[in-house]
């Protein structure tokens, strides 16, 4: 059983490396991008109050995050554990997810932190905006999102370095060394696959 968190700018391969980590341990990786792209391309009410807002790179309000978190997490498959991505993104984000885990008695094992150099996670977006064509993957969307990583989520590290359950992990490699990398560490803090889910 692992609950986690893995964080990152934007490109810095999170999503990819998420999914990998949930894998590996059997858990459902959620994340709300995926949540939030997946509302927009069906039409629903919460994509047409979140299409504006993901097209500029701003936030989602947290109260609508957080309820979209909170119902993602009650699902059965989410009971034994979890991998968020991108939630929570600053630090009324984590008291809100504090208070539903403290509700079930729960809390977060580790936080990861992949770590990749600001012209690295640059060079990665502009690249899949070439090959994906996202709708905030524009130059100006890509700053501005890159500048409310520094300004709201990097302070959330703080909070859970001060914790004890925040993990610092290399992002430059391959996939393959970095999902290695990965495991390795929440190895290292007991968090062992065998035991998990
Ligand atoms: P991502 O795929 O994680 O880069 O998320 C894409 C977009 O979804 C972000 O730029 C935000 O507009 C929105 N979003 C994703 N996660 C959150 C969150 N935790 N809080 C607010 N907005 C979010």
């Amino acid at each position: 059983m692992a609950r986690l968190l893995i964080v990152g700018p934007q490109g810095s391969g999170k999503g990819t490396q998420g999914i990998r980590i949930a894998e590996a341990y059997g858990i459902p990786a959620i994340s709300t991008g995926d949540m939030f792209r997946a509302a927009v391309a069906s039409g629903s009410d919460l994509g047409n109050q979140v299409t504006e807002i993901m097209q500029s790179g701003n936030l989602v309000p947290d109260e609508l995050t957080s309820a979209v978190v909170r119902d993602r997490l009650t699902q059965a498959d989410a009971a034994q554990g979890f991998l968020l991505d991108g939630y929570p993104r600053n630090v009324g984000q984590v008291a809100d997810l504090d208070a539903f885990l403290a509700g079930r008695g729960e809390q977060l094992d580790a936080v990861i932190e992949l770590v990749v150099p600001r012209e690295e996670s640059i060079e990665r977006l502009t690249l899949r905006a070439a090959e994906q064509g996202r709708a905030d993957d524009t130059e100006e969307a890509i700053a501005n999102r890159l500048a409310i990583y520094e300004r709201e989520t990097a302070p959330i590290l703080d909070v859970y370095r001060e914790r004890g359950i925040a993990v610092e992990i290399d992002g430059v490699g391959t996939l393959d060394e970095i999902t290695d990398r990965l495991i390795a560490a929440l190895e290292g803090r007991g968090l062992s696959r065998s035991t998990a889910a």
